[in-house]
């Protein structure tokens, strides 16, 4: 392969059209370094198109760390060193290391270079950008992105991880908490969620209250927590009642719509059992006609279609109206509003829930939750939007990383930057007093 000893030159063939992207000597952009050749060429290891670059560390030991005797230069050894990918390409630096002879006393010492992670074999730069991308792709992807082996990015993410979630494990309390479930490996975990900024404060192998409260309890400073949503589980009402006494826990609006869309299907199918089966998978087709909300159906499913199929069930239609009737508390306008529109509820639910299957369980729910359900008024609408796209993003995850351990999983969603900081969207209601606090 043909390499350069000019200085000023620009990157050696390859292809032409990535070749004269960046002149040779600053292609690093790393000071007190030197370039003295780039090659952009097929990686006899890995096969992959890739910029060598042969270059030297510009910086003298001042004596020997022995005796401090004075060092004289003793050749130099290549070293290969994994740099940040190029143009979308892996880099690898061909080291030129000094190395020394004492003398005084004899000993040789190689050079030592703080821009260099010797242990990993390779730039600091790339070690933190290899940290912060694991936390949120596939380690395969990252991976193959920078030109590294799968195993090596796992042990640097690994190394990285035990650093940052050292035990004891104390993060800040946020001021407005939010507790979900997300489905990990099969299984329901506990999240634990700063909704103003969206970032994932802890990912538990369980729902269990005690592990829930343990949690809760290493909070540092957690008398600033004000408010807690949480998804309609005793376990998580119980455990931050113990630990937070201060703070309002809210009813998580998106889990009591899914009550009202839950009760309504089961309402469906059971009184459908009476209908021919061709009717019956018919309705099956249309289920979703049922838990929209009214102004979300085109003209003809509201004025012809949900008729008919009221006409042939009419306690269909008692549940259909029931369970509008509960996604219209959240367009109270203050929590006296919803008060008074969940009284109303309360009144039609109970005079029917004998006829409808199901909506004795609903009714029962809502009436335990029911200060949960109406704090939602009280705390400026607080939500767990953020917590459900943060679980989205943890179930990308876990598609793309199947079989990662849990460890590997929760070190992940904790060290991850959040994509979408909640602040941004705020910003136009801060203006306004908060009702919370
Ligand atoms: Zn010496």
């Amino acid at each position: 392969m043909h390499s350069s000893t000019d200085l000023s030159s620009r990157v050696t063939e390859g292809d032409a059209e990535s070749a004269a992207d960046r002149p040779t000597t600053s292609f690093l952009s790393l000071p007190t370094w030197t370039v003295e050749d780039v090659r952009h060429s097929r990686g006899s290891a890995t096969g992959v198109r890739t910029y060598f670059v042969r270059a030297r560390y510009e910086s003298r030991p001042t004596g020997c760390p022995t005796c401090g005797g004075v060092l004289v230069g003793h050749g130099r050894r290549m070293r290969r060193i994994a740099d940040m990918p190029h143009a979308g390409q892996p880099v690898v630096i061909e080291w030129q290391r000094q190395r020394y002879r004492c003398q005084p006393c004899g000993r040789t010492i190689a050079q030592s270079c703080p821009d260099v992670d010797e242990r990993r074999r390779m730039t600091r730069r790339l070690r933190v950008h290899v940290e912060r991308t694991a936390a949120r792709e596939a380690f395969v992807s990252v991976a193959e992105d920078v030109g590294l082996s799968e195993a090596c990015v796992r042990a640097v993410f690994r190394d990285y991880a035990s650093r940052q979630l050292a035990e004891p494990y104390t993060p800040q309390a946020p001021v407005r908490l939010g507790i979900d479930e997300v489905y990990v490996n099969a299984k329901p975990r506990a999240i634990f969620v700063d909704l103003d900024t969206g970032r994932v404060i802890e990912l538990l192998e369980t729902r269990r209250q005690a592990a829930i409260a343990r949690t809760l309890v290493a909070l540092r400073e957690r008398e600033r927590v004000q408010v807690v949503t949480i998804d309609l589980h005793s376990p998580y009402r119980n455990a931050v009642r113990a630990a937070l006494p201060m703070a309002k826990v809210v009813a998580d609006r998106f889990h009591v719509a899914q009550l009202a869309t839950k009760a309504v299907n089961r309402a469906r199918i059971e009184l459908s059992a009476t209908l021919p089966l061709a009717q019956r998978r018919d309705l099956e087709r249309h289920r979703s006609l049922f838990w929209r909300r009214a102004d979300r159906l085109t003209e003809s499913e509201r004025i012809l279609l949900l008729p008919s199929w009221f006409a042939s069930l009419p306690a269909l239609r008692i549940a259909y109206e029931l369970g509008q009737q509960l996604l219209a508390v959240y367009d109270a306008t203050g929590p006296e509003d919803a008060r008074n529109r969940l009284d109303a509820w309360y009144a039609a639910a109970t005079s029917v829930s004998a006829t409808v299957p199901g909506f004795e369980t609903l009714l029962a729910t809502v009436r335990n939750w029911e200060t949960e359900i109406l704090n939602f008024f009280e705390t400026d609408g607080a939500s767990n939007a953020v917590t459900e796209a943060a679980n989205r993003q943890l179930r990308d995850l876990e598609r793309i990383g199947r079989g990662y351990r849990f460890a590997s999983l929760r070190a992940k969603a904790l060290l991850r930057e959040p994509r979408r900081p909640r602040l941004r969207h705020r910003r136009p209601s801060l203006s306004h007093p908060r009702r919370c606090g």
